[in-house]
């Protein structure tokens, strides 16, 4: 960060051309923040929160002494990145907002490719999913930064991520400015005007890719985790420190200064854009991927996390110093899109008995035969759309033939032994939206929450706990996904200036997080418009009456 920060902020210096207004007056305590800082660290679960929280020194630190939540839960089934960001800044779980994964089908799509990404709009011809027009068009409900333009269109909306669906879930529609990592650098999709820092920092960054870089000197704590693990027909993992080739864009995607770099160009947004120093409230949100990527990579038990979330720690320390230094009256809340679980073969060693890949009897094509050998249906019998979660079944199979299709396959799931329960789309329709305590619902309930009529699949198939769905490591070696607690749990964390340091046990969602910044910034929410619910108290937010 520290080097990143320096080279963008020179460039900016050196441009001689902004004009940046006096300080605002010191903030009253009852007063809304005039910045409104959302930062949603990728697969950042609660039991990493537990585990590195006395680590801590820097910006998790600060963070942790204002409203510590370490039971938040992004509290629906499916678990992926674009759903886990579509409910921190809505108020409302995926079976509301629509994003029920990271991608879903969609048969009535004008174009051959029925798959669609969570953030495309599949009606621009020429695309596909994976060359998509990135859309807010699949998100059904408003944003935070919506309602407070519609209050105020003083209020500026910006947001800068690693992943383009965490800027674009938690802006919506109403980003002034919207930037994500692409292999060009930092990019948009919104015909803004390019800020000078976007530049810098992609010019920076563009430099530090070209360099090798040496490996990072873990400290003792992490060193204590350096033990490489042996994963079947792929590298170990476990002891590396992010040593990296000149040029290898993708090593640099997984490690600590791909954050940095989004928080380099985070900071120079605030100070060219002059957020916080407006009439109204703006609202930054800030996606940091390495934290994903990493444990993808290494999973997330090893020296490679350590390190990780040690200079993630320093570099938010960084970015708030920095805020600090400007005079900026800003709040932050810290959470997740979801957790993750580490390596089966490591997280054996550390007495997960059950900890296992995937079967690759499990495969949609494998399940398929089985059922065509038991009712003689022919053709393709499940479509080639995920291994686990919505499951399609194949076009072709309609009326008395598709309920056959459907009943033989729920059957060859839950005799599987790894499979904990499958269930078929009307069973899922018919169980009542779940509320309440997220820790007391049943995995049914969660699966609910993750359903939309429209685009979830004809059946849910849910892993046993501790089941990677990753057969075969050839790239990924971990990942998330699941309605288990390790993939739902996350920390929510609320942090302004003065406000009183509390570690708080209760369990809520992150769909509480909308409300309860909402009524910090004195911007309306209409009673049970949202699944979320304010929380009282935060940095002295008084909630309105429900
Ligand atoms: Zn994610």
């Amino acid at each position: 960060m520290r080097n990143l920060i320096v080279a963008a902020a020179a460039a900016l210096l050196a441009s001689q051309s902004l004009a940046i207004p006096p300080l605002p007056p010191p903030p009253s305590p009852a007063a809304p923040p005039k910045l409104l800082i959302v930062v949603s660290v990728d697969q950042f679960s609660a039991d990493l929160w537990d585990e590195y929280r006395p680590q801590f020194t820097g910006g998790l630190a600060r963070l942790a002494s204002g409203a510590a939540f370490h039971n938040g839960y992004q509290s629906h089934a499916t678990t992926e990145t674009c759903p886990g960001h579509s409910t921190i800044l809505t108020g409302d779980r995926p079976a509301r907002t629509g994003i029920i994964s990271n991608g879903w089908a969609n048969w009535n799509a004008p174009r051959a490719d029925k798959l669609v990404y969570c953030g495309e709009d599949e009606s621009v011809p020429g695309t596909d999913s994976d060359h998509y027009k990135l859309s807010p068009a699949h998100l059904r409900v408003p944003t935070l930064g919506d309602l407070m333009k519609q209050r105020s269109a003083a209020s500026r909306v910006v947001a800068v991520a690693g992943k383009d669906r965490s800027a674009l879930m938690m802006t919506g529609r109403s980003a002034n400015q919207r930037w994500y990592w692409s292999d060009k650098g930092f990019v948009s999709d919104l015909a803004a005007t390019s800020p000078k820092s976007v530049a810098a920092v992609n010019s920076a960054v563009a430099r530090i890719i070209a360099a090798p870089t040496p490996a990072l000197a873990p400290p003792d704590f992490c060193a204590g985790k350096a033990q490489p693990i042996a994963i079947p027909d792929h590298a170990p993992v476990g002891a590396g420190a992010f040593a990296r080739a000149a040029g290898d864009a993708k090593a640099f995607r997984a490690s600590p200064q791909a954050d940095a770099s989004v928080l380099a160009l985070s900071a120079a947004l605030v100070r060219e854009l002059g957020l916080g120093r407006g009439a109204s409230t703006d609202l930054l949100t800030v996606g940091l991927s390495a934290t994903d990527y990493v444990g993808h990579t290494y999973g997330t038990g090893g020296q490679e996390m350590c390190l990780q979330l040690l200079e993630l720690d320093r570099d938010l320390g960084d970015f708030f110093a920095r805020l600090d230094g400007w005079g900026i009256d800003y709040a932050v809340a810290l959470t997740a899109d979801h957790g993750g679980l580490d390596i089966p073969e490591r997280a054996r060693l550390h007495g997960v008995a059950d900890a296992a890949r995937i079967d690759p009897a499990l495969t949609p094509r494998t399940i398929g035969d089985v059922v065509t050998k038991e009712t003689g249906l022919q053709g393709p019998i499940l479509a080639d759309v995920g291994v686990t979660g919505d499951l399609y079944l194949d076009r072709h199979l309609q009326g008395r033939d598709r309920d056959r299709a459907l009943a033989a396959a729920i059957a060859a799931y839950k005799r599987h032994p790894q499979v904990f329960a499958a269930y078929s789309k009307d069973e899922i329709a018919r169980t009542p939206l779940p509320a309440g305590d997220p820790t007391r619902w049943s995995v049914i309930e969660r699966v609910r929450a993750s359903f939309d009529p429209e685009r979830s699949g004809d059946l849910y198939v849910v892993l046993k706990p501790n089941i990677t769905p990753i057969g075969h490591a050839t790239g990924s070696v971990a990942t998330h996904g699941s309605p288990w607690n390790y993939d739902r749990r996350v920390p929510i964390l609320f942090w302004r200036p003065h406000m009183p340091a509390a570690a708080r046990e209760e369990a809520i969602e992150t769909a509480d997080i909308m409300p309860t910044l909402a009524a910090m910034i004195g911007v309306p929410v209409a009673a049970g418009s949202v699944d979320g619910h304010c929380l009282e108290g935060i940095a002295g937010v008084a909630c309105p009456p429900r």
